[in-house]
């Protein structure tokens, strides 16, 4: 907390779409009276010994309000590159990455009972970067799986299933293929297992699980699906088509030394600068962050102006089907509140 008995969270506008749904948050959490001051940083790339890095001073920021607001960051494609996103994941230890999908009542989609939470490993996997090329026209790219991370990002599962009152972990995985990588995650998540006698614990092929989900979600309500960091990644984004899309789905990316909350979605860079964006999943997000920092009542407060504005239809943006601009449905949002 800062002087003046606010809290002092770092922003990250981000690229792309980022400025203007970070300025919408910003001014809906005005109008709410949230006790934040944001700390805003810029995370674009600097050179330090032939390298492109993190600015120093997002790192300080960070680690210091240990609680962060983060809009897309672009990655740029090819060699040399780093993804700040990865880097960021390092450098703050951000074991798990948290993704609920909740169906918007009165916004319509296929199926209205979707309340699903996926818990990703966020640090390892498929995402190591170790790639090389063996010879001509031959690349390894190699998944790694350890104990420790494994084991890490099961616990959390449990305590997150234990915390939010859902009675069941699902592992889910591709053991029957990867036997040995996979296989250890399993084990792992076992032998967290057993330290949570109150909660069933099972385990399903992700492949399986895709097909049940799109099937019929509602077996998916009750629970917490746990994996490596690939499968996580494809199957939220199934799980955000069941809700209406990416512009609905905020994520936690829960970690050792800070947690950093954003949307699932990128900077969008095709309707970026053009007032389009939907800046609900970031909205989202910020209301998981301050669920984690017990301002409960503020989230709760928000969430329900943001989501009669959705299911009335009459301000909502263009990937929902609206005509509304990333202004019009903030100052939606805005008149709900001050109601
Ligand atoms: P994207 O999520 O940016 O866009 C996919 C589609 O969804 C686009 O048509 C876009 O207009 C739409 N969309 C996304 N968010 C929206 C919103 N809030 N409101 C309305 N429409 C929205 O995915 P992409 O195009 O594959 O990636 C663009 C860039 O973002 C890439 O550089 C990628 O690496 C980066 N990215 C960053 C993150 C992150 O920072 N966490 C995540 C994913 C992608």
């Amino acid at each position: 907390k800062g002087s003046n008995g606010k809290y002092v969270v770092t922003l990250i506008p981000g690229d792309g779409i980022g400025p203007e749904i970070s300025e919408s948050v910003k001014n809906i959490y005005s109008a709410a009276n949230v006790p934040i001051d944001w700390e805003e940083v810029s995370v674009t790339p600097v050179l330090k010994g032939g390298k492109t890095v993190i600015p120093e001073s997002a790192i300080t920021s960070v680690r210091k309000n240990t609680v962060a607001l983060k809009g897309p960051l672009a990655t740029p494609i090819g060699k040399g590159h780093v993804s700040l996103n990865l880097t960021l994941r390092r450098t703050f230890n951000l074991f798990a990455n948290v993704r609920p999908c909740v169906s918007i009542q009165g916004f319509k989609t296929p199926y209205d009972d979707v309340n699903t939470v996926l818990i990703r490993e966020n640090t390892e996997g498929e995402y190591s970067g170790i790639e090389h090329e063996i010879v001509d026209g031959v690349v390894q790219s190699i998944k790694l799986i350890t104990w420790d991370a494994s084991e890490r990002v099961a616990r959390y599962a449990f305590h997150y299933a234990q915390s939010t009152g859902r009675k069941r972990v699902t592992a889910v995985h591709k053991a029957n293929i990867m036997k040995m990588s996979d296989g250890m995650f399993l084990s792992a998540c076992r032998q967290v297992s057993k330290e949570f006698p109150d909660i069933t614990y099972d385990e399903d092929l992700l492949d399986r699980v895709c097909l049940q989900v799109v099937q019929n979600p509602q077996p998916y309500s009750n629970r917490v699906m746990v994996m490596p960091n690939l499968y996580g990644d494809i199957l939220s984004d199934m799980c955000a088509g069941l809700i209406g899309g990416l512009g609905l789905t905020p994520s936690g990316n829960i970690g050792r030394d800070a947690s950093i909350f954003e949307a699932v979605h990128g900077s969008a860079p095709d309707i970026a600068g053009k007032g389009l964006a939907n800046p609900t999943a970031l909205l989202l997000s910020s209301l998981m962050m301050l669920r984690h920092m017990n301002l409960n009542e503020y989230a709760t407060k928000i969430e329900s102006a943001a989501l009669k504005t959705i299911a009335e239809g009459k301000a909502i943006t263009g990937d929902l089907g609206g005509k509304a601009s990333t202004t019009e449905y903030t100052n939606a949002i805005i008149s709900k509140l001050r109601a």
